[in-house]
Parts: C-alpha cells; sequence; structure tokens
C-alpha cells in the first residue's frame, strides 16, 4: 500500500498519465488522483496528460483540463503512472518516467512487472480507479473526484458483472457513493447510452459475427471504411465483445478493428476457461485474464488463424 500524504512530503510538481487510447478506467483513476490533489494540496501543481478522450466521458469533471501534448522540458518531482502494464504504453508520456525524479505505478494488469520507483500492483483488484480509492482519504474525497473514480470502476468491472468485482470494490464504490454523486447518472451517460449510427455499428458486428470451435469461440471484424462510413471513432465500438462473449455456449469472444490497413486492435473476452491475457501476450499485447489485447498485423483471416491456435490449445487442455 502506498502512503500518499508521505509521498507527496516536500513534492511541488506532479504529473499524472495513464495508457494510450484511454479507457474508463485509465481517464477515472487519473482525473480522481489529479482533484484530490488540487483539492487537498492546493501547493502542488498537478496536470494530466492523457491522449484523446473520447465523447462519452466528456461529463467527467476536468475531462476539459488534461494535456495532450508533453512539455519539451520536464521539471517534475513526481509522477503517477496509472492503469498502465508497461512503459511502452505509455506512448508520448513515456517522457515522465524517464525524467520525473521518482515514479509511482499503481496497475492492476497482471502483465505489469513493475517499472517504478515505488509499485502498488494488484492483479487481483478490478480496476486502477478502485486501488486510487484504497490510498486516499475517504473524508478528503472532493465531489469531482469521487465521480471519475466510480467512472473508473463501473468500466472496469462492466457495472459491477464481471468476475473481477469484489466485496472490496463495493467497499471502494460505496465510499464514492457517499461523497453524493449520481451513480445511476455516471453508469447510463459512460457506458450505456450510445448515438443511433453506434447502434448501428454494434449490430452489424453482430450479425456478421462467426461461431467457431463447436460454438466455443465467436469472432467479428469490423473494417475501417465501415467505420468512416457510420462516422464512428473506435472507442464507439467499446461493448461489441462484451456482448459477443455473453453467448450461450461461448468460451472466448474475439473482435477486431482495423486501425489502418493491415494492422488490426485485437480485443478478446473469455468466460471461464482460457486465459486471454497469456494469448495477448503471445502478441506483444496484455491485459487480464478475462480481457486482455493486442495489436496484429495481417489481414482479418491470418489474425484469427494465429489467434486461434493458442485458445484451441488452452480450450482442449493443453496448456492450462
Ligand atoms: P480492450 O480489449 O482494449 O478493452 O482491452 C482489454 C484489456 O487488455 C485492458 O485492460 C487493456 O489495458 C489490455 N490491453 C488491450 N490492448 C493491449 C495491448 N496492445 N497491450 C497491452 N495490454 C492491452
Ligand atoms: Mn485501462
Ligand atoms: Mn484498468
Amino acid at each position: 500500500m502506498i502512503e500518499l500524504a508521505k509521498e507527496l512530503e516536500g513534492v511541488r510538481s506532479v504529473a499524472i498519465a495513464g495508457h494510450i487510447r484511454p479507457d474508463g478506467d485509465a481517464i477515472g483513476s487519473c482525473l480522481g488522483l489529479y482533484h484530490y490533489l488540487k483539492k487537498n494540496y492546493p501547493e502542488i501543481e498537478a496536470a494530466v496528460y492523457l491522449e484523446k478522450i473520447p465523447r462519452a466521458y466528456h461529463i467527467i469533471p476536468g475531462v476539459d483540463e488534461v494535456r495532450h501534448e508533453i512539455p519539451q522540458e520536464i521539471d517534475c518531482d513526481l509522477f503517477f503512472c496509472l492503469d498502465c502494464a508497461d512503459e511502452f504504453r505509455l506512448g508520448d508520456a513515456g517522457a515522465f518516467r524517464k525524467q520525473a525524479k521518482r515514479t509511482i505505478c499503481i496497475d492492476h494488469h497482471i502483465s505489469n512487472s513493475g517499472f517504478g520507483d515505488v509499485d502498488y500492483i494488484v492483479p487481483d483488484a478490478s480496476s486502477t480507479s478502485e486501488l486510487v480509492v484504497r490510498i486516499l482519504e475517504e473524508e478528503k474525497i472532493p465531489f469531482e473526484a469521487a465521480e471519475a473514480l466510480y467512472m473508473g470502476i463501473v468500466h472496469d468491472t462492466g457495472v459491477f458483472r464481471h468476475s473481477c468485482t469484489s466485496p472490496e470494490t463495493m467497499e471502494m464504490a460505496a465510499r464514492l457513493m457517499r461523497r453524493g454523486i449520481d451513480g445511476s447518472k455516471i453508469i447510463n451517460a459512460t457506458y450505456y447510452d450510445k448515438s443511433y449510427y453506434q447502434r448501428l455499428i454494434h449490430g452489424k458486428a453482430l450479425m456478421e459475427s462467426t461461431l467457431l470451435e463447436d460454438g466455443k469461440v465467436i469472432f467479428s471484424f469490423v473494417r475501417r471504411k465501415e467505420m468512416d462510413f457510420f462516422d464512428v471513432e473506435t472507442s464507439d465500438l467499446d461493448g461489441i465483445v462484451e456482448t459477443l462473449v455473453g453467448t450461450y455456449g461461448v468460451e472466448v469472444a474475439i473482435f477486431l478493428y482495423e486501425t489502418e490497413p493491415d494492422m488490426n486492435k485485437v480485443s478478446m473476452r473469455s468466460k471461464s476457461l482460457v486465459d486471454v491475457s497469456r494469448v495477448a501476450q503471445q502478441f506483444g499485447g496484455g491485459g487480464h485474464v478475462r480481457a486482455a489485447g493486442c495489436n496484429m498485423k495481417g489481414t482479418a483471416y491470418e489474425v484469427l488463424q494465429q489467434l486461434l491456435a493458442p485458445i484451441k490449445s488452452q480450450l482442449e487442455g493443453g496448456e492450462q
């Protein structure tokens, strides 16, 4: 556990960053910690650095204060690296890891081997946001921080549904609710509400999905030109892989979208038999046992064939 007050003694400047293409947990944990520092340590100059924040998260306070450009000259006493399994996944914010006087990593990725001066890595935790709540003093959590952190927990637990949701997760969420937030509003606005075109592309991906391996694996793929046609961004595809894995009899869902010609972002979800983080790691990615991802070159068919081999082997009990 990190003793935050002690870590902040004598600190003048703090930078906070999460992984590239930030998701709910990366955004929520970074902004939650940011609001907490701003409120309780006004003498510290704190800043959050993240890549572009998807539309759905714009109701979270402080999104407009997030910086997207890394300064040329870095003068940073303490760098918080949140929800990020390795230095590479920090993108440009990796500069802080190299130049800050001290780095604290807070994360829950099983593939994170620890690259800070202080590491607080708990693979069993639902989310980095949950871990951030654990290190904060409950009565000092401002409303804005509570909204952001609650959103982070909601997203990584699939609204308290995934198996990573523990009694402690609920206890941390309860601490945040006691700050007076409207949990229902945050869940709907950032997780469930979609535009009409987002609904259409979800429907298309489901319509065109294929069952493989006696119905144990489900696969779907969205092409760049389809995303352009529906005018959706990559974050608008969030949720497709979760719907796919919730199909009767399915053990593993594989969802790809094209990031550029012949290059794909792979998302995998597993119900109970397969450790998809091991599969993703084999192809340079990472994540968690039940949710993992990687980037892979080739046509959708080629990528699928490569992924199926280790998945089949785990399904047949060859490796587990
Ligand atoms: P996603 O399928 O993108 O929602 O990601 C599921 C989980 O896997 C998240 O915890 C991600 O942080 C992790 N993940 C996704 N893509 C990668 C990648 N290329 N490298 C490492 N971890 C990843
Ligand atoms: Mn994340
Ligand atoms: Mn996370």
